[in-house]
Order: structure tokens, then sequence, then C-alpha cells
């Protein structure tokens, strides 16, 4: 079964934007007949009940979602087998840089302002061992592009650049451009629909993608919500969650779908007006009631 999903990273709670680009997630699979899929990105940055709160918010807007929650935490072996393979076929190199180093460094001329400028990449045998005295080694990937397009239904064709990005930290975690691939993968989604915030990452992904014979999925970038100043919306800006708005008395269904165009109860009417050639493809701007 094709299927769309919402992938929260854990690190608070979510905010009426990012309620909204659910419902917008949730619409678009299924308008188009697909499962929605939940996936917590647990893999860093959680906050400690987050998750949960943020489950229950997706249900309280009426969102439901097809399977139990994918935890991404329970994926950490197929994730570095996934690195451990892209090693094997040399496609890897151990990166010893630190951020000010990379800061730092020239960049080749042809390469955008802060991607890798290739300083471990042809480390000798020799230089490598006296490094890794210094400190563990990053894995990036040793690309073979500089660039990559994906196609987007918001934003048509869109080519970003892929560089030698980091595939795992030298932490051992798991790069996020890399863990998003393997289990959208797994789990099916061919339709992935998020933040216009990450649309510059698209082209890694879906490069690493065909890298690992892996499907690409089809993507819609939704636009994000900004504040009255034009800035991504936060949780600075007043009351702009689903509780705190409740809160002071602000329907945030009524808020989400009127933003949207819709005058329906919630998503289940929604759906039945729902074109995905009416997604929104301009910023929404929120102002949200001040705090207590
Ligand atoms: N967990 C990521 C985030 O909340 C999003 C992952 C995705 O939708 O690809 O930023």
């Amino acid at each position: 079964m094709p299927a769309g999903r919402y992938a929260p990273s854990p690190s608070g709670d979510l905010h009426v934007g990012n309620l909204r680009t659910a419902v917008l997630a949730w619409l678009l699979a299924r308008s188009t007949d697909r499962d929605f899929l939940l996936r917590v990105d647990d893999l860093d940055r959680v906050r400690p009940g987050a998750a949960e709160r943020q489950l229950a918010d997706l249900e309280a807007l009426g969102l439901d979602w097809d399977g139990p929650v994918l935890w991404q935490s329970t994926r950490s072996g197929a994730h570095q087998d996934a690195v451990r393979s892209l090693i094997d076929a040399g496609r890897t190199f151990e990166c010893f840089c630190t951020r000010r180093e990379i800061a730092e460094a020239p960049t080749a001329p042809h390469h955008p302002p802060g991607s890798y400028p290739g300083t471990c990449r042809d480390l000798s045998p020799a230089e490598r061992d006296e490094r890794r005295r210094d400190r563990p080694a990053a894995i990036r990937l040793r690309s073979e592009v500089d660039e990559w397009t994906v196609h987007d239904l918001l934003h048509g064709a869109f080519t970003g650049p892929v560089d030698d990005l980091v595939l795992q930290r030298g932490d051992g975690v798991v790069a996020y451009n890399l863990t998003v691939v393997l289990d959208d993968a797994h789990q099916g989604v061919d339709q992935v629909v998020r933040g216009d915030d990450l649309l510059p990452s698209t082209p890694r992904q879906a490069h690493l993608a065909t890298l690992l014979d892996l499907a690409v999925p089809e993507y819609a970038h939704v636009p994000l919500a900004l504040n009255a100043g034009g800035a991504r919306l936060a949780k600075r800006d007043g009351a702009v969650t689903l509780a705190e708005l409740t809160d002071r008395g602000v329907d945030v269904l009524a808020l989400i779908g009127g933003s949207l165009g819709f005058t329906g109860a919630g998503p289940r009417e929604w759906l039945a007006d729902f074109d995905p050639a009416r997604l929104p493809r301009d910023p929404w701007i929120v102002t949200p009631p001040a705090p207590d």
C-alpha cells in the first residue's frame, strides 16, 4: 500500500504551523488513497514526554494513522548496516574535521558556501591513523555528483547541491539525511509532505536513495508558518501550541482550516473538498495571542 507520513522530531510541543503541515500531509495521503503513517524521529534532541504529547495533539485534531508508530531509534541496526554497505562499496571516507576547521577552510569555487571543502577526502592511510588518535571519525559520502534534481508537487523541478555530506557523526549517530531515506523506504512511504525548510536537503536525500537502490518518493514541501515579522513561527511568539491556544479560547481547527480555505469542522470534512492543486503556496502568517 502506498503511503504518506508525518515524522516529527520530539524536541518539544508542535506549534500550530507544524500541526497544519501534519494536516496537509494527512489530506494529501488520504485524498490519494494512501495509508498515512507516523514516525517519531527520536534519534536526537529528544525531550521526555514530547513525543506522547505530539501524538495526542495530532489525534485531538482528528488525524488518524495506519499501524503502529515507528520510533526511529528502533531502527539503529538497519541504519548502521546501511552506513556499512556504503563504506564497503567505497562510497565514503573518514572525516576528522571540526566545525571550525570546515568553516575556516577555503571552499572549492564551484561549491556552495558551507559545503564540505574536501579536507579529509584523500588522506593517506598514515595520516588517517594519526588523525584517529585525536578524535573519532565521522563518515562522509564520497560524493560523485555536485547536484541532484528532485520533483516537488509545489516547487516543480528543484536542483540543489550534493556535497560530501555526513552519513554518520563522530559520536556514532547516523545522520538525519540518511535515516529519513532508510526509514521512509522501510515503511513504504512514497509521498513525503513536510515544511519547505527541508526542500534544500531533499536533493541530498533523493541522491542517497538512488545510491542505495531505493525508490525516491514524491515530494510536496509546503510553506511554513511565519510570525508577523516574517520569521519562522516559534515558541517565543506567544501562545502557539494546541494547548496554549485552546487555553486562550482559540479554536485551532478553525484557525488551520480557515488558513486553508476550508469551512467544515475538521480534517474529515475538509477531505471531501481537498484538491492538491489548492495546496497553499504562500507562507502562513500567524499572529498568536500574547503569552500570559
Ligand atoms: N523529523 C524531521 C523534523 O521534524 C522531519 C523529517 C521529515 O519530514 O523528513 O524536522
